[in-house]
């Protein structure tokens, strides 16, 4: 069932597909790179994944295994609508290291009830859920009109400042709008994280002085991903978190596959790079600040 609905849920499918003559091919011809390795008793965490699609039906295990074997041993699986967070909140239930956000993604918004909502505020209040989202707005893919969207994002905003729990949020192409409601509902004293952060080092910046952390995903490991890297520059380490998003937009070398958790090194690695520190260092400090917006501490 879930596979039927995949193509939908597939939030970055076009990104994922993206240079559609370039990205799959490009990853099949490519030496395959190792994956970076953190120093012994090194950890880090992926804060954003979506462990309940489809594409880890078969090998959940040993998706998990993997990470845990690079260093990955906790790990924030994220809902995108009623039935995802339900699954998001029982997974980590069954897994150690697994933590739970819960919330209806821009591109479900559309066939979200009000019961749906009385289910997902009762779900946030479970154990191991230590986030809200993610919410935003989506004007690439626009499976409900921008007003639509918004209206949803402002009713799940104040939902999580009612909850106390930090806000995970999803924009594409809609920075001004998704600004302009964070500003209007704020102050957050849970604070934020803008996912898969797309925007210029200008937002960035604005997004950090709201208290938020900027999360960088693979595409920082693309070679067209200049504007990322001028965002990882501008961020001080201690406000960046690094993310897989997975299944979706697996970093270089992996570009074009699956993404998984173990991948977040690659991403790490690069910020690294950029940043001119070693890779324990970015993987310490991401780690600490995910603590610090997550909690995520009981393993
Ligand atoms: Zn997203
Ligand atoms: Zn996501």
């Amino acid at each position: 069932m879930i596979c039927e609905v995949e193509a939908p849920r597939c939030v970055f499918r076009d990104n994922l597909l993206e240079g559609a003559s370039g990205g799959c091919t490009l990853a099949k011809n490519k030496k395959d790179t190792p994956l970076p390795v953190l120093p012994a008793g090194g950890e880090i965490i992926d804060t954003h994944c979506h462990l309940d699609m489809g594409a880890y039906r078969e090998d959940l295990q040993e998706v998990l295994d993997r990470a845990r074997g690079a260093g990955v041993g906790r790990l924030l699986t994220i809902g995108i609508d009623l039935e995802s967070s339900r699954e998001a909140v029982r997974l980590a239930g069954a897994h150690p290291g697994i933590y739970a956000a819960v919330g209806v993604h821009p591109h479900h918004v559309a066939e979200t009830s009000d019961d749906d909502y009385r289910e997902l505020r009762r779900l946030a209040a479970q154990p191991r859920v230590v986030a809200y989202g993610e919410v935003g707005m989506d004007a690439v893919r626009n499976y409900a009109p921008l007003a639509v969207q918004m209206e949803h994002f402002r009713r799940q905003v104040r939902m999580a400042k009612e909850l106390s729990l930090p806000l995970i949020v999803h924009d594409r192409e809609t920075h001004d709008a998704i600004m302009a409601v964070l500003e209007e509902e704020g102050p957050f004293s849970a604070g934020g994280v803008m996912h898969c952060f797309s925007g210029d080092r200008e937002l960035a910046v604005r997004v950090v002085r709201m208290g938020f952390y900027v999360s960088i995903p693979g595409v920082v490991t693309f070679a067209n991903a200049g504007m990322l890297r001028e965002v990882v520059e501008a961020v001080p380490l201690e406000r960046l978190l690094v993310e897989t998003d997975g299944p979706f937009l697996a970093p270089e070398p992996k570009r074009g596959k699956r993404n998984e958790p173990a991948y977040v090194l690659y991403t790490a690695h690069k910020v690294a790079e950029i940043k001119g520190v070693e890779l324990a260092e970015v993987a310490r400090q991401t780690t600490a600040n995910a603590e610090a917006l997550f909690g995520m501490r009981e393993g």
